[in-house]
């Protein structure tokens, strides 16, 4: 072997081993976990679960840095520009696969600059309202919507959060254009609903359950295909005449592209460990929703699941004509 080329391979050699060791100690030090929404919304409540068990599971904290702001964007931003090192991640949902029909000048593309980890949940949405509001069941809503879509308010988390692709559909299942007012996560515009400061929202069981179950707030329907065991009094939006509103909101964690694959493994047999665990799966339930599968809570699974939205999303969003500029 001529001088040069041996030494070359011994320089590779040291690297494959510096990489190895590295990927071997992984993680050192506490991960940033970002969500880009406002704390104590519906996606901080799943990352806040699943962070707290996936950092039992790695033996390093996972902290939540809470980033919201056009729909998820900004925060989903901020990580594809972060360092690929495994130490920042992001928690984001099914926003991921419509910001970009949603947004035509995006600072990030969902699927060349991320490395999926794995799906994490998928969570039904609930039609509410201010518990004043004077409607009692879905079709007297439904009514008193299109009678007073003009002076009606609709929170949601900006475009591209699941609160605004839900009110969206409603919006077009009823035929009402409603005024919409956009929050920087679903925490801060359900003090609102439940101040009485708005009047209606589309949002995740996650945000929602314990308000209902309180009587904080008022619901008319669940967006799943079936009843919920948590709420059984609560239509599906088809029982209730609204098939056209039927919407669940996959969760997923990503890592900036260029995460060495031994990090993102490493996260995602976390992720697995701490969806798995029985007091995650009663959290959730309480919550109206369940953990993914361990087959799902895998890059390839989230890879997939994430083209296939982004490709069922476009038409929906083209056809509505919304978009974010
Ligand atoms: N995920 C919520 C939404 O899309 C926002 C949030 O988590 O605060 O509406």
């Amino acid at each position: 072997m001529a001088p040069v080329t041996r030494i070359a391979g011994l320089a590779a050699g040291a690297m494959l081993l510096a990489t190895t060791a590295l990927s071997q100690a992984y993680p050192e030090r506490q991960i940033t976990m970002v969500v880009p929404f406002s704390a104590g919304g519906p996606t901080d409540t799943v990352a806040r679960l699943v962070g707290e068990k996936m950092s039992e599971e790695l033996g390093q904290q996972i902290i939540i840095e809470n980033v919201g702001g056009a729909g998820g964007t900004l925060g989903a931003a901020q990580v594809a520009e972060a360092e690929a090192d495994g130490y920042t991640i992001l928690m984001h949902h099914i926003g991921m696969a419509t910001a970009p029909t949603l947004y035509r000048e995006l600072a990030f593309d969902p699927v060349t600059d991320f490395a999926p980890v794995g799906l994490v949940t998928e969570v039904p949405m609930t039609l509410v309202a201010r518990a004043d509001f004077e409607p009692t069941d879905m079709a007297s809503f439904i009514q008193y919507v299109k009678d007073n879509a003009d002076t009606i308010t609709m929170a949601n988390a900006g475009i591209g959060a699941a609160s605004h692709l839900c009110g969206m559909l409603f919006m077009q299942a009823v035929g009402a254009p409603i005024v919409t007012v956009p929050y920087q996560g679903a925490g801060p515009a359900m003090t609102e609903l439940v101040g009485g400061q708005i009047d209606i929202m589309c949002d995740q069981t996650t945000n929602t359950t314990e308000q209902i179950q309180g009587g904080t707030i008022k619901a008319f329907a669940v967006t799943s295909p079936e009843r919920l065991d948590i709420l059984p009094d609560l239509p599906t939006t088809t029982e209730g005449g609204l098939p056209g509103v039927e919407v669940t909101v996959w969760h997923g964690i990503y890592a900036p592209a260029g995460t060495p694959p031994e990090a993102v493994d490493r996260l995602s047999t976390a992720l697995q460990t701490a969806l798995a665990d029985p007091e995650v799966a009663a959290s959730f339930a309480e919550l109206g929703t369940a953990p993914s599968s361990a087959e799902d809570a895998t890059p390839a699974a989230l890879t997939e699941r994430l083209s296939s939205e982004i490709e069922r999303w476009r038409p929906v969003i083209e056809e509505a004509g919304v978009y974010a500029d």
